[in-house]
């Protein structure tokens, strides 16, 4: 088996959204969670890069600095200030389910060069099945559980791990060895 493509329905009950977001990266993977996994963390690399890395202070933002030392976000423009406050899972899942609403455009760009991965208008069609996986509702939760907290920046490891904790709490059986087995079975379980 190799998993060449991925088709991700975002949102969860009333949220759900109506539609997929599809990738592809050749030359595959040998797992779906392996292929999961990579499109996750080039997601999150997008994630950075379009909304943080390149973001340089505005006057605004230097203007709640010169203000209120000491902040951690501009009045004006909501931007946040400090390493520490980069990254947050329930942000990160948000930026996810607004990829639906995205143009191939958008899409192109928020991902050009992350790990390889070409976002696609439609699904892959004339491929084989064997090559695409399908992931349910909601995508943005399954995407967060691929993410390894050994492999993702320092920065979201802590986070990660914390939010592991507190969903584990909630549902002891379901760690990421759990969520690994059903992946690669190609069961989505929420
Ligand atoms: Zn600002």
């Amino acid at each position: 088996m190799t998993i060449k493509h991925i088709a991700l329905s975002f949102g969860y009950v009333e949220d759900n959204a109506l539609g997929w977001v599809f990738f592809s990266k050749e030359p595959g993977f040998k797992t779906p969670i392996e292929a999961l996994e990579d499109l996750a963390l080039g997601l999150l690399r997008a994630y950075d890069e379009n909304l943080f890395y390149e973001k340089t202070l505005g006057d605004c933002c230097k203007e709640t600095q010169a203000v209120m030392p000491g902040a951690k976000l501009c009045a004006k423009c909501g931007h946040r200030f400090g390493p520490e406050e980069l990254w947050d899972v329930e942000q990160f899942e948000y930026w996810l389910r607004g990829l639906v609403r995205g143009t191939c455009d958008s899409l192109g760009m928020t991902f050009d060069d992350n790990l390889g991965w070409d976002p696609w208008a439609g699904p892959p069609l004339g491929h084989p099945l064997e090559e695409i996986l399908l992931v349910s509702q909601p995508a943005e939760r399954f995407l967060v559980k691929a993410l390894n907290p050994e492999t993702v920046p320092d920065r979201c490891r802590l986070a990660l791990i914390q939010w592991w904790e507190d969903s584990l709490r909630g549902w002891p059986d379901r760690d990421r060895e759990a969520f690994i087995a059903e992946c690669n079975e190609q069961k989505f379980n929420w």
